[in-house]
């Protein structure tokens, strides 16, 4: 693919001269994200310490150019033109446990356990080998396909749950400040429903969870009802998820407004309402990301207008420009 701009070319190249090492030009984004679809970041960096995350920010500060966090792409929808910026993967970062593990230090405390966990901790693989570990209170987490960076960022829950309910504080390191890395207490994380307070230029390198001793057998049959549950009422194949937040949470499901106007099934290009749950838009191998969120602009559109409901997608769109906001 050319550069999302090609007389920016001069910019990328110098922003991944600075970064160094861990920094490649023109990478496709698609296999970094659940839709699979979308173009290429200028640069994507992998960053393997602390140090090539200062790089980041010496590059960022020298260029102006954007940064991107990238997890596990669950919750992202790239513009085929691509992102033109510095994409930064946290996934090389080394593990805050010893020989890898992504949970490292487990205090005891009066309330139970707090647990510290790597920002690029895969929240299904987690919660798993914390409950297999006698570690309880994050089994909801094992159907989202996220990573603790990106479940911070989103505020991510479900099944009674979610990140603020179990969350101390996180360690991020302010690309924009170059300030390395802070920890910030959870109060101070702006969590609401669905959404944070962490900034664009704020990468959750790490967390710390309040979790509690317990015992494996029936938190992993628990894990396992919530697998059960979720390939029962939710699509396989390429998507992120719910695309729209619940308008009012607990009464009004903004699947509930979709499927009551008909909506299921709708398809432009190689995108589609899923016809096993409304509030999931899928793509078809080699979709265009404009066909989904031309999906997602028209579900909202016809909502609002046979119901009063406007739609707020939850979904992060990258590289869309204003339009696409
Ligand atoms: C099948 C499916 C089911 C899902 N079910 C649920 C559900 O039940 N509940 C729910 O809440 N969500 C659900 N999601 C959505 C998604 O998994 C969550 O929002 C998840 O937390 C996103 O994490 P991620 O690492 O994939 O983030 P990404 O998609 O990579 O990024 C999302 C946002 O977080 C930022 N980000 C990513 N990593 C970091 C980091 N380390 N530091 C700072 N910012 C970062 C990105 O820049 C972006 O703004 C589902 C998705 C899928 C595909």
């Amino acid at each position: 693919m050319a550069d999302v701009t090609s007389d920016d070319t001069g910019l990328f190249d110098r922003a991944a001269s600075l970064v160094g090492g861990s920094a490649q030009r023109n990478v496709p984004l698609a296999p970094f994200t659940t839709y699979r679809v979308g173009g290429h970041a200028a640069v994507l960096v992998r960053p393997t310490s602390f140090a090539d995350l200062a790089a980041v920010a010496a590059a960022r500060e020298a260029t102006g150019l954007p940064v991107l966090a990238v997890g596990r792409g669950s919750n992202m929808l790239v513009a085929d033109r691509g992102f033109a910026g510095l994409a930064v993967t946290l996934a090389d970062l080394p593990a805050v446990g010893a020989g890898g593990e992504m949970f490292g230090d487990v205090e005891d405390t009066s309330h139970g356990v707090v647990v510290t966990v790597s920002g690029a901790a895969s929240l299904p693989s987690l919660a798993r080998r914390l409950a297999s570990s006698g570690i309880v209170g994050f089994e909801w987490a094992v159907g989202i396909p996220g990573s603790i960076g990106g479940a911070v960022k989103m505020n991510a829950g479900g099944h009674g749950s979610d990140m603020a309910a179990v969350l101390v504080d996180a360690t991020v390191v302010s690309i924009a400040s170059g300030a390395g890395a802070l920890v910030v207490a959870r109060d101070d994380l702006g969590l609401a429903f669905r959404s944070s307070g962490v900034g664009d230029d704020d990468l959750v390198v790490s967390v710390r969870l309040a979790l509690r001793r317990g015992e494996p057998a029936p938190a992993l049959e628990r894990i396992s009802e919530i697998v059960r549950w979720r390939r029962e009422h939710q699509p396989g194949g390429q998507n992120c998820g719910s695309v729209f937040v619940n308008p009012v949470p607990g009464e009004v499901s903004a699947g509930s407004l979709i499927d009551a106007i008909g909506l299921r099934g709708t398809r432009i290009g190689d995108a589609w309402v899923s016809e096993k749950h409304a509030n999931f838009i899928q793509a078809a191998p080699h979709a265009r990301s404009a066909d989904v969120l031309a999906v997602i602009e028209h579900v909202r559109a016809a909502v609002a207008a046979e119901t009063g409901y406007v739609l707020r997608s939850e979904v992060r769109l990258v590289g869309f420009g204003e339009d696409g906001r």
